[in-house]
């Protein structure tokens, strides 16, 4: 009989210490279990087997259960739209990781959420907040791009059964990289509140170029999809709120940052395009920075990409060197957040794009 006892118990062991084997707190109980079973303790090994099966199972259940982070109040930017303004500092342990927008809209059939948000803390943090604005449950959650920001919470959406969105490119680009991608986060944002992310780019619901949601009450928002700051992105225009979610197509207040897989080019091409598309009086939640309207994010934007287009180019024109480039004078910028961190790199990555050796 005991022998038998411990031959389950060793099945039932081999399978949890796999699904537990992420997370140390329970591949530590796994562990101990595993030390008790060889020491002939059975009962206790039980004990410790079953509390391992009970947490995981705490996960399933609500999607996750660690701790929560304290997140600004969300600002309200149209009736029934609201954002929860980020850090607009980089990301690190400090800002949970929260260096973005998240924003939430209410309609009839349920509430439409905009970023993920970069962990699963911060989106249960998120989603206790809009609790406290309504109880229709959040049924869409679109993604803004492949960014640790937008995507690594996602997880924690899915199991609160909504559906994700997010253009094809940017879902398949997120999916590849995703081990790299939780990595950069765990170390600068902080191993365990990273840790829960899963890779859920599979079960995101994807499109090319527009895709249009009914959200009920006969209003309808419309997904589109432009490339530039990277090579895949999504914004949400709502005509019946004249709300735009620009993601990082448009920044407010903050310094852009150009990356390697920045196109800036067809990034101004983009905002010149969508810019035809809004009425005027167009509200923009920007990726960074608070809401604002439609010139204002575009000055913001578009402004700083043509100057530095025109002044780079000039540079290249008179056959100078990149270290010209990044010695253009974008003092009027100074102000912006993360201007240090990024103006110099900024105009090396535009010298590189406009062909200057
Ligand atoms: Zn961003």
């Amino acid at each position: 009989m005991a022998f038998q006892g411990k031959k389950l118990l060793g099945l039932v062991l081999f399978s949890t210490v796999a699904l537990a084997s992420d997370d140390p707190y329970q591949a530590g109980f796994a562990q101990w279990a595993k030390q008790l079973q060889a020491q002939g303790d059975t009962t206790m090994a039980a004990a410790a087997e079953s509390y391992v099966q009970e947490v995981q199972q705490a996960w399933q259940r609500h999607g996750y259960i660690g701790p929560k982070v304290p997140l600004p109040e969300p600002v309200k930017v149209v009736d029934g739209v609201y954002t929860i303004v980020g850090s607009l500092i980089w990301h690190n342990p400090a800002n949970y990781g929260f260096n973005n927008n998240l924003s939430f809209a209410i309609f009839a059939d349920g509430v439409l959420v905009y970023n993920a948000g970069p962990n699963y803390a911060v989106a249960a943090s998120a989603h206790d907040i809009i609790r406290r604005y309504t109880d229709k449950p959040v049924k869409w959650v679109v993604m803004e791009n492949n960014q640790g920001h937008a995507m690594l919470g996602a997880g924690y959406w899915l199991k609160q059964g909504a559906k994700l969105y997010s253009a094809e490119k940017a879902a398949r680009q997120f999916g590849e990289a995703f081990d790299f991608i939780k990595r950069e986060w765990s170390t600068r944002v902080g191993e365990e509140i990273t840790l829960p992310a899963e890779n859920v780019a599979d079960q995101f619901i994807t499109f090319n170029g527009e895709m249009v949601l009914d959200v009920g009450g006969g209003e309808k928002v419309y997904l589109w999809e432009e490339t530039g700051h990277t090579p895949s992105a999504t914004s949400v225009w709502v005509p019946s709120r004249k709300v735009f979610f620009a993601g990082d197509l448009l920044f407010n207040e903050r310094m852009l940052a150009l990356f390697s897989y920045t196109d800036s080019l067809a990034w101004a091409d983009a905002i010149r395009a969508v810019v035809k598309k809004l009425p005027p009086d167009t509200i923009v939640i920007p990726g960074h920075g608070t809401p604002t309207d439609l010139q204002t994010a575009v000055e913001q934007t578009l402004g700083y990409l043509e100057f530095l287009h025109e002044a780079v180019q000039k540079v290249v024109d008179a056959g100078g060197s990149i270290e010209d480039a990044q010695a253009i004078d974008q003092s009027r910028f100074k102000d912006r957040p993360v201007f240090e961190q990024t103006h110099k790199r900024n105009a090396a990555h535009v010298f590189r794009e406009l062909g200057g050796l």
